[in-house]
């Protein structure tokens, strides 16, 4: 029976016990950098921190937590946004992976790779690289975020219209369950349908349902040519239909298709005027960005947006002329989360809407929050139909100036999201932020089968209580989630 009220904070005789049962230094106090998330929205709280350095080591901690009814926070690199790695209440153990980083194996013959959880994803590109191979997932928290934390919400990124989301590049996965068990799941195998999909199953769990500890992933041919450029369009409509003909012309060759609001540029320059701005100011604009595994780049772009010209779609552009000016292209994307940090988000919405209804949902949207006098910046994943769609202070004013409204705000940007089939959170997951949302865009029965599940695996609630499934559906108010 899952019993909130049986979880017992961190304390001191609890963590006398685990340090018993680990090699020494594997317990340490918690810092300030566990117990933040990257936009500064919530602190969290914590007992201590384990840092274990194998699969077995893992599983005795988790063994120990479970006995002693002590909720367990997995932490990766603390790059989500959505709250899932800090706990603001209780006083949880936070187990982080950041010892566990070998690259187990690689088999470039297979284009698979095994690693360890707490590997950075920039770390595994640069392991698939000295094989001569790919690993796609890209993101601007590469440097810090671990596959454990990526693959445990699914992370996006901008190369998911050629190479699908962090589930996509999963072959298998290697977790400690709640009751301390290990699951072992890193088969090299393309086919295997000998049961339940629980690799899928803990894809995207955001820590409630195991510990990842291993992962084998795939690796791709690497491109033998790159390339990029930089465009202006009228609106978003033209930029997917951009999107459609450069499929329709480039097929797989279209590895990324990020559209940049006006605002992007605009908040660039005011803070962050060392970052280049590859066009000057312009209205809506679209990287496109190109692996090709034979042709020359900068050609197959000209061809493409002469076209694009002809038809109206574009007004403007450049073609990188060298992959220093494509990086450049791509510093400039990258440093648009930074430069809307500095200005401070009313709020956040990372949705997505089926592609042939994103235009209208964002110029529906747009005018619908005019008179609340906000600054909006969207950008993003247009071709995977995901969006940033961020809200912030009109010039002049603050945050604080906000604080009535922030909550209708973001219920005036899902509702036109959820009318049009589309989720409120495409890439970032649920974490403790979204748990409301759930309850009150999810459907029923899949709330209801989520719940069953967690209770099936974790009855408990160990792991990551508070994070993905409402309360109510638990039966209970969850540790670290207020509704
Ligand atoms: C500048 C910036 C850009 C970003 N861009 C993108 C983007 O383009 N696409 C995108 O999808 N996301 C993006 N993110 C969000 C973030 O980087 C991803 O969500 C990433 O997957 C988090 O990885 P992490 O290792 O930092 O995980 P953490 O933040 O540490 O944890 C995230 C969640 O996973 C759980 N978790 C972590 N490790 C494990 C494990 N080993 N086993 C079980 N559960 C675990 C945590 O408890 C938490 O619930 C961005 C973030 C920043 C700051």
């Amino acid at each position: 029976m899952f019993n909130s009220s049986r979880l017992n904070p961190a304390d001191a005789g609890f963590l006398t016990r685990l340090a018993s049962r680990l090699p020494p230094d594997t317990l340490r106090a918690p810092e300030p950098r566990d117990l933040e998330e990257p936009r500064g929205r919530w602190q969290g709280r914590a007992g201590a921190v384990a840092r274990p350095r194998s699969t077995e080591e893992v599983a005795e901690i988790v063994r120990a937590a479970a006995e002693a009814l002590v909720p367990i926070v997995p932490l990766g690199g603390g790059t989500g946004l959505v709250g899932g790695q800090v706990m603001a209440e209780g006083l949880p153990l936070l187990l982080s992976l950041d010892r566990m980083t070998a690259i187990r194996g690689v088999w470039p013959e297979e284009n698979v790779l095994e690693v360890e959880a707490g590997a950075t994803i920039e770390a595994i590109h640069h392991a698939a690289e000295a094989a001569g191979r790919l690993f796609p997932l890209t993101l601007a928290s590469q440097g810090t975020a671990q596959i454990g934390g990526c693959l445990s919400t699914n992370a996006g990124g901008v190369n998911v219209l050629r190479y699908g989301t962090a589930r996509e590049l999963c072959l298998g996965i290697e977790a400690v369950l709640p009751d301390g068990s290990i699951m072992h799941g890193l088969k090299r195998l393309r086919k295997d349908n000998t049961g339940y999909d629980l690799r899928g199953l803990l894809i995207g769990a955001e820590g409630t349902l195991g510990i990842i500890t291993g992962a084998m992933l795939k690796l791709f041919p690497r491109p033998a040519a790159t390339g990029a450029a930089m465009v202006v369009v009228p609106g978003p409509a033209e930029a997917l239909s951009l999107l459609a003909l450069a499929r329709d012309r480039i097929g797989e060759g279209v590895s990324a298709f990020e559209l940049i609001g006006r605002n992007s540029y605009a908040f660039m320059a005011e803070t962050m005027p060392d970052v280049r701005l590859p066009l000057p100011l312009p209205g809506w604009s679209v990287l496109i960005d190109l692996g090709l595994s034979s042709g020359e780049p900068a050609e197959v772009l000209e061809a493409l947006l002469a076209e694009a010209m002809e038809r109206g779609l574009v007004t403007d552009g450049v073609i990188a002329a060298s992959e220093a000016q494509r990086q450049a292209f791509w510093a400039f994307r990258e440093s648009i989360p930074e430069a809307n940090r500095r200005i401070g988000a009313i709020s956040s919405h990372d949705i997505s809407v089926p592609l042939s209804r994103l235009a209208d949902f964002i110029a529906e949207a747009e005018a619908a929050l005019t008179p609340a006098g906000v600054r909006i910046n969207c950008f993003g994943h247009v071709g995977d139909g995901n969006l940033h769609f961020n809200l912030f202070p009109a010039e002049g004013r603050g945050r604080a100036d906000y604080a009535a409204q922030a909550a209708d705000l973001a219920l005036l940007v899902y509702d036109k999201v959820a009318e049009r089939g589309g989720a409120f959170s495409a890439e970032h997951g649920v974490g403790r932020a979204r748990t409301g949302d759930v309850a009150h865009y999810g459907d029923p029965a899949r709330i209801a089968a989520m719940a069953a599940i967690k209770r099936a695996l974790d009855p408990p609630g160990i792991l990551n209580p508070g994070v993905m499934i409402p309360a109510a559906a638990m039966g209970h108010a969850a540790l670290g989630q207020s509704e």
